[in-house]
């Protein structure tokens, strides 16, 4: 039987239980496990930030195994960034040893009296007193619970950030995280420092050799990949060279621009000067992170694993600065702190906006002066978000609330979609990754179903990246297609940004691990990440997310993107698109899926909750 960890924080009460064999088999497991119980249990309208909200910490099935890039972790809940679903993937190796402990999910509840942290241990589970490690960094809690615990554990935590309730914090395992949608801050909420395993290696598979003999094939896939040697050589940082000098995609001083003055500081070549180890996640061989250590200036002897490619844009772009050595120590101190720093960097781009206009001043900002190219304040303002003090408490809330607490006009500057900051691809010079933005439904999100198809890919079909319309099944396309490598929570590198490997060969895999034949066909997982997908976006319309918020800031729609290969461009028919895709979908104009659309994806019974909101 697949089984699930419940821990009541509130209680103390710890229960095993069995994943019932009608949702192992209709949700497959990782993102569809958490879809439905997050659907089931989170009811609609409750505070993110309450006892109420659910924590999902999940896997796929075959988390644990030698199957490669298998391993990740994923965290869902209800997030205070957006007040959407959200999911938020981790790497490391976690994941495998939560498999190993016997469990695909552990559903965490309520809220502890005072700050504690559970551990999991040889089938025993014990909620613990964190006094020692409240309001410590991820780097120094960590630190601890391995001195407690010994080298064979592995752990999830938070850092000061969560504790402060700074609505992007995420969850750190090691130095990789579950960054987006303030994951980190609603465990904060519920008191709870960390989440540590003790466990032995095991790999319990229904058929070894077929599950072998798949692996083997993977690996293959992987070897023969166009650009595989250059990805485990170089990692993300790719994307600074090349989509982004090179499409003209690279967002500038807060979405205003695609030229960066200097850019070539922090091309991938820069980066690979500074890398003294390649490391990964839990049995993938792609090794994306890369620790790099500044040889010397104002941030000598610093190290961090990264940072990767939407990391060194967070704290280049947005404030136009290309110091490599100050993204390194921004990578570092944001781990440390348990900030996402895409958000942290959004926020920090918009501040230097809001100064460059006049609306915040330097009575605002304690005396600091918000020059564009000036790395000193972005790297004040990580800390002071951190542990919100002065201007890092606004804009601690995220761009779309700091906006509506500094007024002025302010929102105008504020580059969110659903109250999520938006990542490291301009949405007017890619325009099926911006409609992803628009259209997802966790807010602006890039892991969510990158259109890869704009810069070359030509599955299922090449994208004109600046045409106006003819987008919406693509981006229906990439959104499903994460989906459903998510069900047994594939990393979406391989998977979909680099199509190393397909749906059909992770099938087999489900199928040797699991023993159940209808896993194998990649119809039926295209079709439950379909399902997935819609229920998640069943979650969002009880919470009253309609069409209305299907939408970019108004400056991808009026202002003409400046620079770079796409100069000129804006989008020019958002609706085209959400209609487009609407269709795609078998969802009504307001964005709601209609009676025949859940029936043909099993999902009749959600139908009660949403009808209302038909048009
Ligand atoms: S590609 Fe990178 S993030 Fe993905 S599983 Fe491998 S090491 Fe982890």
């Amino acid at each position: 039987m697949r089984r699930l960890l419940r821990v009541n924080l509130s209680s103390g009460a710890i229960k095993e239980e069995e994943i019932p064999n009608e949702i192992a088999e209709a949700f497959v497991g990782g993102r569809g496990f958490a879809a439905k119980y997050v659907y089931d249990e989170i009811p609609p309208g409750i505070d993110p930030l309450s006892k109420e909200n659910k924590l999902l910490l999940g896997i796929g099935p075959l988390a644990g195994t030698s199957a490669q890039s298998l391993s990740k972790w994923l965290v869902t809940t209800k997030s205070p960034l957006t007040g959407t679903y959200t999911r938020s993937s981790g790497g490391g190796d976690f994941g495998a040893w939560l498999k190993w402990a016997g469990f695909e999910l552990i559903i965490l509840e309520g809220k502890a009296a005072k700050p504690v942290y559970l551990h999991i241990k040889d089938g025993k589970y014990e909620i613990r007193d964190a006094g020692a490690i409240w309001g410590k960094t991820t780097g120094q809690a960590q630190e601890y619970l391995r001195k407690e615990h010994g080298a064979k554990a592995r752990m999830v935590c938070i850092g000061p950030a969560a504790e402060k309730l700074v609505r992007f914090a995420g969850i750190f395992s090691g130095r990789r995280a579950a960054g987006r949608g303030g994951t980190g801050t609603v465990m904060a909420s519920k008191n709870l420092k960390a989440v540590v395993i003790e466990a032995d290696r095991r790999e319990t598979v229904a058929n070894p050799e077929e599950f072998k003999k798949v692996v083997r094939e993977q690996v293959k896939c992987y070897k023969e990949g166009l650009g595989f040697d250059v990805f485990r050589d170089y990692g993300t940082v790719m994307g600074v060279d090349y989509p982004a000098f090179v499409c003209g995609s690279y967002p500038v001083r807060n979405f205003r621009t695609a030229e960066l003055e200097g850019w070539e500081k922090l091309s991938f070549l820069q980066y690979a000067q500074i890398t003294q180890k390649h490391v990964g996640c839990y049995a993938c061989m792609l090794n994306c992170g890369k620790i790099r250590k500044v040889p010397s200036g104002p941030y000598a002897g610093v190290t961090s694993e990264g940072p990767q490619y939407e990391t060194v844009w967070a704290f280049t772009g947005p404030t136009g600065c290309t110091n490599l050595e100050a993204t390194v120590y921004a990578d570092h101190r944001c781990c440390e702190l348990g900030l996402d720093t895409i958000s942290t960097g959004n926020a920090i781009g918009f501040a230097y906006e809001l100064f460059e206009k006049g609306i915040l001043t330097v009575k605002d900002t304690d005396g600091m002066v918000l020059n564009y190219g000036d790395h000193e304040p972005m790297i004040k303002l990580i800390e002071k978000i951190g542990y919100r003090e002065g201007l890092g408490d606004i804009l601690a809330e995220g761009v779309k609330r700091a906006a509506d607490r500094i007024g002025k006009g302010s929102e105008q500057y504020a580059m969110h979609v659903k109250g999520q900051e938006m990542p490291a691809y301009e949405p007017r010079a890619l325009k099926a990754g911006g409609m992803n933005y628009a259209l997802s439904n966790v807010g602006a999100n890039h892991c969510y179903g990158y259109a890869s198809q704009e810069i070359g890919n030509p599955k299922p079909r090449l994208v004109d990246a600046a045409a106006d319309e003819d987008k919406g099944d693509i981006v229906k396309y990439n959104h499903d297609t994460v989906a459903a490598f998510e069900l047994a929570n594939c990393c979406i590198f391989p998977a979909h940004h680099l199509d190393f490997i397909e749906l059909d060969l992770m099938g087999k895999m489900l199928v040797a691990a699991l023993g159940v034949p209808q896993f194998e066909s990649a119809d039926y997982l295209w079709h439950v990440g379909e399902k997935v997908y819609n229920l998640e976006r069943c979650f969002n319309i009880r919470e009253g997310f309609t069409r209305k918020d299907d939408t970019l800031p108004k400056r991808m729609y009026t202002e003409p993107l400046q620079g770079g290969l796409r100069d000129g461009e804006v989008i020019r028919k958002p609706d085209t698109i959400i209609d487009e895709y609407y269709d795609a979908r078998g969802w009504d104009r307001n964005g709601i899926p209609t009676r025949e659309t859940l029936a043909r994806l099993g999902l009749e019974e959600v139908d009660k909750d949403i009808a209302s909101f038909r048009r």
